[in-house]
This record gives structure tokens, C-alpha cells and sequence, in this order.
């Protein structure tokens, strides 16, 4: 009977396996002709100056229009692209839009400081994204400062030697580079010395904390921004949802904020109505209140 049971058992969990592994090849496949078909798009969430409430600059955020289920957010699709091989495209096509509607921008005569894109490992260690961001920067016509890479530090220390290598022949073209959801790595801080960045984006995680009140997180928050600062680098605050966090961390010299409190990730025409008003982004008074794109 047990016998049967671990069969019947079995059974099922060879079923279910082949279930998921036909529905991942399916989502694969889905996933290709996605991008081949320009179903890839991008959401841009402002990055606010606290001390005036004006947009100087954006996040890149992609997203996947699926013509059956909706808006796919990246953590469905991202870590897939990078198993199945598709990050190299994906990634490239990412860089090439949001340099290009840097561009459009920069046309209809707006200043827009610099647009933030995401980069996954796997683009560092193919060894090709310095000639990627080189293109699209060059035929996109933009300034090579407009464009800052993100990158996870965690990433960096998976791959140290050639992903640090990559970055500072990426620098070296005059592009930027974030240090992204920075704190949340396993880096120590003598290696942030060696770091080829530009700004320090402190993780949502810290700043979800900082209002229990806890003095712990408190420092660490605080000791990030006072490093950027020694260390001459951008900081900016991640994932802020109310005017207290604004307020405590203006208190500690960060005054450059990407979160719900000014806006949700919004379309390109959403961010184009932002800088028609004059670049102005008025904080959220409470979280309900702020429009979905
Ligand atoms: P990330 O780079 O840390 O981006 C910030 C994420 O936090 C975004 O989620 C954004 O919508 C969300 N966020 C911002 N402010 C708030 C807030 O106040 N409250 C809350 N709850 N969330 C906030 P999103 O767009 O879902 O992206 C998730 C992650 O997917 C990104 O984290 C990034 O690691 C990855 N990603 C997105 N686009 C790309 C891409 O084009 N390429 C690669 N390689 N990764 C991407
Ligand atoms: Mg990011
Ligand atoms: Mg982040
Ligand atoms: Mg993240």
C-alpha cells in the first residue's frame, strides 16, 4: 500500500515537473518573440531633488506588454531572460530605447539629467556592453553622462575581476555608474574603495525600516550617505512611500529620492507631462493618491 502510495506520489510530481518545465518553455518562447516583436517597454519612475520637488533624472524600469496576461513586471521575466540567453538582446534593446527616448527629450528641449538602466551580470561578462552603450550613445546622440548603468554590488562581487574591468572601460567613456540596492550585498567596505561608481542608490529594504524607529538602521543609513558623500559619489534614496522618510533623510544630506511618495514608475509620455508642468513633481500626501501609468 505505502509502495502505492509513493507511487501514485511519484506520479504526480512527474507530472507537475513536466507541467512546469512545458509551461518555462513556453514562457521562453513567449519571451523571444516578445522582444523580437517589440513587446519589451519601458516605465520611467522619476529621481526626484527633494529640496525643490523637481525630476532630475529617471529610472529605466522594463516591462513586458504580454497580449494575454497584461503588464509582466521585470522580476517575472528578467531572471528567465538571463537563464534561457535572451539577457544579451533584452538588455541591449533596453539600452537602445532609453537612449532613444533620452533623445526625444533632449529635442523637445528638456533637460532631463541622466536616465538610470538596470544591467544584469550577464551583460558585464559577455564582454560586448561597452560596445553596446558606446552605440547606443553614439547613435542616439546623446552625452555619454546622460546614460548611468545600474548595477547590483552583489553581482560585482559574484564576478570582481572582469566585471570591474568592464565597468571602468565603461566609465572611461564618460558613462555613469550606480552602485544599485547598495547595502544589501555581501561587499565589505574596503572594497567599495576599488568600486568604479558614481552614486550609491541605498536599498528600499533600509529605508522600510528607518520608520520603526530602530537606531541601528538609523546609522547605517546614515553612514551610507556620509561615505558617498567622503567618497564624492551621488546617493539616492530608493523606494521612499511618505513625506517622513523625505524628511529624515534630507535631515541626513540625501536629497535625491526615487519612490511612490513622488511617483510610481509612469510611461514616457506620463514623465513628458512632468516636464510640460515645469518639471515639477508634486509628492504624494498619502500613497492612495497616486496614480497607477
Ligand atoms: P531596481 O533596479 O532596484 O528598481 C527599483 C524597483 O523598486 C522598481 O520595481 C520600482 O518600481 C520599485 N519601487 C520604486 N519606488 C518604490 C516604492 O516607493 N515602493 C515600492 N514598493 N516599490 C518601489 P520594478 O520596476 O518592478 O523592477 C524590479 C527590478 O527588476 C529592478 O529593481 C531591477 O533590478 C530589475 N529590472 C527592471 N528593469 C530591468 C532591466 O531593463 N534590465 C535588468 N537587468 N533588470 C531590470
Ligand atoms: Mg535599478
Ligand atoms: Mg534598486
Ligand atoms: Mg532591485
Amino acid at each position: 500500500r505505502a509502495k502505492q502510495t509513493g507511487g501514485a506520489r511519484t506520479a504526480f510530481f512527474e507530472t507537475e515537473m513536466n507541467r512546469r518545465a512545458e509551461a518555462r518553455v513556453q514562457m521562453e518562447n513567449e519571451l523571444r518573440v516578445a522582444i523580437q516583436e517589440g513587446q519589451i517597454e519601458l516605465h520611467y519612475q522619476p529621481r526626484v531633488d527633494s529640496r525643490d520637488d523637481r525630476i532630475i533624472g529617471v529610472e529605466a524600469l522594463a516591462r513586458w506588454m504580454h497580449p494575454n496576461r497584461g503588464i509582466v513586471p521585470p522580476d517575472e521575466f528578467i531572471g528567465l531572460a538571463e537563464e534561457c540567453g535572451l539577457i544579451e538582446p533584452l538588455g541591449k534593446l533596453v539600452l537602445d530605447k532609453a537612449c532613444r527616448q533620452m533623445a526625444e527629450w533632449q529635442r523637445m528641449g528638456f533637460d532631463l539629467g541622466v536616465v538610470g538602466v538596470n544591467i544584469s551580470g550577464h551583460q558585464l561578462r559577455s564582454g560586448r556592453l561597452r560596445d553596446y552603450v558606446r552605440e547606443a550613445i553614439a547613435a542616439n546622440g546623446i552625452a555619454p553622462a546622460r546614460l548611468e548603468l545600474e548595477v547590483t554590488e552583489t553581482m560585482l562581487v559574484l564576478d570582481s575581476d572582469s566585471g570591474m574591468a568592464q565597468l571602468q572601460a565603461i566609465r572611461e567613456l564618460g558613462v555613469k555608474v550606480a552602485i544599485d540596492d547598495f547595502g544589501t550585498g555581501y561587499s565589505s567596505l574596503a572594497y567599495l574603495t576599488r568600486l568604479p561608481s558614481d552614486t550609491l542608490k541605498i536599498d528600499r529594504a533600509f529605508v522600510i525600516d528607518l520608520l520603526e524607529g530602530d537606531p541601528a538602521v538609523e546609522a547605517v543609513v546614515r553612514s551610507i550617505i556620509a561615505i558617498a558623500r567622503d567618497l564624492g559619489k551621488g546617493v539616492v534614496a530608493e523606494g521612499l512611500e511618505s513625506m517622513e522618510q523625505v524628511r529624515m533623510l534630507g535631515a541626513w544630506g540625501c536629497h535625491v529620492i526615487q519612490g511612490y511618495v513622488y511617483a510610481r514608475p509612469l510611461t514616457a509620455n506620463g514623465i513628458t507631462g512632468i516636464l510640460l508642468n515645469g518639471g515639477i513633481v508634486t509628492p504624494a500626501g498619502t500613497l492612495e493618491s497616486v496614480a497607477m501609468p
